[in-house]
């Protein structure tokens, strides 16, 4: 069992109010809030140890740099993966995934090949797609939602063809918080040869994960949803593909020679970073990581399922709810409507008494068309949320519903 008001002690922002109520957050879907740890480990860095790392010779700069290789290891340990090598800093899920798009199917597609998403895809693993679109002529193969939130697998079965060269799905949708099987969809996937990208954003806090076994050939996430800084994300990419890859930014870093006639690239991972790395944003994550590693990803998950549970039971009980996502296997978000209510008034109304959750498309526009609606009001929960927050959104969407 986890020990949430020991774990709430950690987060000082869960203490404050708003509008004079105690802060129910309820929007950790779309960011999670940061433990003393992780925001200690940003203010040490820089008042400790800062100077930009790699290549200098001064004790500051191996010692940065020393913290940043380290934080690499820590994510490839967390995540499974055979290399560091294979852990490149990104500043993002969302950038990770135009990484790929550009690099891999700048190189590698032509003119008529196909992608396969999915229909419950966020906005971040579709647009990228539609990018490329200007430099090759890829179609875009959709997987169906069912009504349930899940994936209609036979379906996806059905879209591979001869043209068919890449699968960028979701882990978890952000939405619906389907928990979609990863694993078989790379397997079919890899019978046909087509390498697959798993959007990882909304499974790495919640479930744990491992990149080998799953055997995805690239792997997305974000540090800000999993407890960790705005700024720094990770793709995950098998070494046999990154090393094939072209460069995706120029600059710093990622060279290992340059000429105006010729300039050559750095090995992996450094190739795929440009610039100056966020290296206090990535020791921060890995602080991140040992915070929920301590915590046991098992036990987080089972909390967090406790939640998901108890919160479903209670909002069914309100006349007129309607969960959008009822997968076999689903995450901790729930995604609704009350009748005719708008979702922007239900959640404008609910921040009014202190409890915080999204309203709107959630980025998720396609999806929102399949289940023809708008929008929906979407509450996510994390690790220290309790069940008395539970009950007090409840209570708040009661009287909200009762105005209308
Ligand atoms: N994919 C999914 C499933 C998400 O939930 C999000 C964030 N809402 C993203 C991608 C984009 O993540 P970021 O904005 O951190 O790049």
């Amino acid at each position: 069992m986890l020990n949430t008001e020991q774990i709430r002690k950690d987060f000082p922002i869960l203490s404050r109010t708003v509008y004079g109520k105690p802060l129910v957050y309820l929007d950790n879907a779309a960011t999670t809030q940061k433990p003393v740890c992780v925001v200690d480990k940003i203010t040490e860095g820089y008042y400790h140890t800062n100077a930009n790392v790699h290549r200098g010779v001064h004790f500051l700069s191996q010692e940065a740099t020393d913290a940043h290789e380290a934080a690499r290891r820590k994510v490839q340990t967390f995540i499974h993966a055979a290399s560091p090598a294979e852990i490149i800093f990104t500043r993002g899920t969302t950038e990770a995934i135009n990484l790929v798009a550009s690099s891999f199917g700048g190189a590698f597609f032509e003119d008529g090949d196909e992608v396969i998403l999915s229909e419950m895809e966020h906005h971040a693993n579709i647009v990228p797609w539609q990018l490329l679109q200007h430099r090759r002529k890829i179609k875009l193969r959709v997987i169906p939602v069912l009504e349930n939130g899940e994936l209609d697998m036979e379906a996806y079965r059905s879209l591979f063809n001869e043209r068919t060269r890449f699968v960028s799905v979701c882990h978890m949708s952000n939405v619906l918080g389907t928990v979609n099987p990863v694993k078989e969809l790379v397997g079919i996937a890899h019978r046909h040869q087509v390498p697959v990208l798993i959007d990882g954003a909304q499974s790495v806090p919640h479930l744990p994960v491992d990149v080998q076994s799953l055997d995805a050939d690239f792997y997305v996430f974000s540090a800000h949803k999993i407890y960790g800084p705005t700024g720094i994300g990770v793709l995950y990419g098998k070494e046999k593909w990154l090393g094939q890859m072209p460069p995706y930014q120029g600059g710093g870093e990622m060279i290992a020679h340059v000429s105006f006639e010729h300039t050559t690239y750095n090995e992996l991972p450094y190739k795929f970073e440009a610039g100056t790395p966020d290296y206090i944003g990535t020791t921060a994550l890995a602080e991140a990581l040992g915070y929920v590693s301590a915590a046991g990803l098992s036990r987080i998950a089972e909390h967090e399922q406790f939640l998901l549970r108890y919160a479903t039971e209670q909002l069914l009980a309100i006349d007129g709810l309607r969960i959008y996502g009822t997968a076999r296997e689903k995450g901790a978000v729930i995604s609704f409507n009350v009748k005719d209510i708008h979702h922007y008034d239900m959640g404008m109304l609910l921040d009014k008494l202190g409890v915080a959750v999204r309203t709107g498309h959630h980025c998720a526009q396609p999806l929102m068309r399949r289940f023809g609606i708008e929008g929906t009001v979407r509450a996510s929960f994390a690790l220290y949320n309790t069940q008395e927050e539970i009950d007090v959104f409840v209570a708040a969407l009661k009287r909200v519903v009762a105005m209308f």
